[in-house]
């Protein structure tokens, strides 16, 4: 085990508890164990349903509940550099991309407080029907109940926070079950929460096997909501197993652009490379697949490759990285077949280095039906496709099952606005990355996608219900 290397226990009912199993977590980069943590199963998992039950007894008024999410916030703060730290040992992710993910937690965790405080709901105006007069009428928001909160590896802290934070918020206590391959993140805010003053059993955190977990999630019905964030099949495999319970899905995408003749193509060509390769491409909404005007084409190439070419590929633990490892082997191996198979033409990249990393990887026109084109990469892959039109932009950018975000560039408002209405889509970004996302934004997918939106004032909605108050004057 490295020096520096971390020990977690399991956080269940408020103590760090472990049962003689544990697990190596490892550096997706050198293999090196850079951390162990205890793991758990259905029994540990039980025993975090019933804490979180418990704690739920005794509600958290709303002033407490905002205290707490702006210590956290704090300590994400103090302890910044920590985070970050963590971040690139356990998940391979640039330094300076995850200093930004560890700023982006303290934001989540802030803007949560804020929902905390005006969690309200609203009058009915009772005198509409002329059966409510005599009558008010309010709603309040009410926790729908323990949150069994499940995330991917490639947020570790920031996508974990986007769970417990509006749930904290909303009065709902949590069992999280982090991904396996990154769960260090995850325990470090469960300190953090302790450290606030977070009362017992209002955030377990059960490491292990994810399919003794997930089912005792799926079948204790004391756990009201399931709100999970990774890939499809999982997600929409646990919607169909929990029908009665409130399931929110946050679930990839193979994220579009759309570069019209008029763009201004170093922009575009600037943003398109540092959003296509950030972190290896594996942000749900990695740039993917960019639809050129074929006037533009040739222009947008030219920019955009050399720019490709200068992303420095290596330790994720090296300052100046842009580009690290993808998160195992058998990601590597599949992301290459892809290329491979990719049947376009290979404008850069396409290989790994000496050191076994993916470099940065431009196709020029894959057939719309090759993986590259219609299934989520999840690695250092970019296709760039010549078309006739923004309406074949338009159809090929519809023309997956995904629709998370996508983005345009153009300087026409009449082109940028026709295209936000008919790109089918969660967000559509104009002039800027579909990879853009700060925390207060609703974010989330549809069709294949996702059916919910998160970023805290959204969340909170999902994780609350409102009750209706009738009174008779
Ligand atoms: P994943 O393999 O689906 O894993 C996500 C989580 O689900 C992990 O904690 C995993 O546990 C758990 N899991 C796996 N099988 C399960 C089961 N049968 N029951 C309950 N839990 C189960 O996804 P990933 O590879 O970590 O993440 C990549 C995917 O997430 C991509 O598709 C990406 O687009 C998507 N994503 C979406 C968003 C968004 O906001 N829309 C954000 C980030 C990522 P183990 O680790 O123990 O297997």
């Amino acid at each position: 085990m490295a020096a520096t290397a971390t020990e977690r226990r399991l956080f269940i009912a408020g103590s760090w508890v472990e049962n003689g199993d544990w697990m190596d977590v490892r550096s997706p980069y050198s293999g090196e164990v850079v951390g162990r943590v205890a793991r758990g199963g259905a029994k540990e998992t039980r025993r975090a349903v019933d804490a979180a039950v418990e704690a739920m007894r005794e509600p958290l008024p709303a002033h407490k509940r905002a205290e707490i999410l702006v210590k956290i916030a704090g300590g994400l703060g103090r302890r910044h550099e920590e985070a970050a730290q963590l971040i690139c040992a356990e998940a391979g992710k640039p330094l300076k991309t995850a200093r930004v993910e560890a700023s982006r937690a303290m934001s989540t965790y802030t803007f949560a407080a804020v929902e905390a405080r005006k969690l309200a709901g609203e009058m009915v105006p009772m005198d509409a029907a002329q059966a409510g007069e005599g009558k008010l009428a309010f709603t309040l928001r009410r926790p729908r109940g323990v949150v069994g909160a499940i995330s991917p590896f490639n947020f570790p802290l920031n996508l974990v926070a986007h769970k417990l934070a509006p749930a904290l918020a909303a009065g709902c206590a949590v069992v999280l079950k982090p991904a396996s391959q990154t769960p260090l993140s995850a325990l470090f805010l469960a300190e953090l929460a302790e450290e606030a003053g977070l009362p017992a059993g209002w955030l377990n955190v059960v490491v292990g096997s994810a399919g003794e977990i997930g089912d005792v999630l799926v079948e204790d019905e004391r756990v009201a909501v399931i709100t999970f964030t990774g890939s499809g099949p999982v997600g929409w495999k646990l919607a169909e197993r929990a029908p009665r319970k409130h399931v929110s899905l946050e679930l990839g995408n193979a994220t579009p652009v759309i570069v019209a003749a008029d763009a201004d193509l170093d922009a575009a060509a600037a943003r398109i490379a540092a959003n296509a390769f950030s972190f290896a491409g594996q942000s749900c909404i990695s740039i993917q697949r960019v639809y050129v005007e074929r006037a533009a084409y040739e222009g947008l190439v030219e920019r955009l490759v050399p720019r490709v070419e200068a992303l420095k590929v290596g330790d994720p633990a090296d300052e100046e990285t842009d580009v690290g490892p993808v998160i195992d082997d058998d990601a590597r191996e599949r992301i290459l077949e892809w290329i491979a198979e990719s049947g376009g033409e290979l404008l850069t990249g396409g290989d790994a280095d000496d050191e076994g990393l993916i470099r940065p990887t431009l196709i020029a026109n894959p057939p719309p039906d090759a993986k590259v084109s219609c299934e989520e990469v999840f690695g250092p892959v970019c296709t760039v496709s010549a078309v006739d039109s923004l309406d074949e932009a338009a159809a090929l950018a519809n023309g997956t099952r995904f629709g998370l975000q996508a983005g345009v560039f153009t300087s026409r408002i009449d082109s940028a606005l026709r295209l936000a209405q008919e790109l089918e889509f969660g967000g559509v970004t104009i002039n800027e990355a579909p990879t853009f996302r700060t925390d207060q934004m609703p974010y989330g997918g549809v069709k294949d996608s996702g059916n919910t939106r998160e970023g805290p004032a959204y969340a909170v909605r999902e994780l609350t219900e409102e009750r209706l108050v009738v009174i008779e004057l």
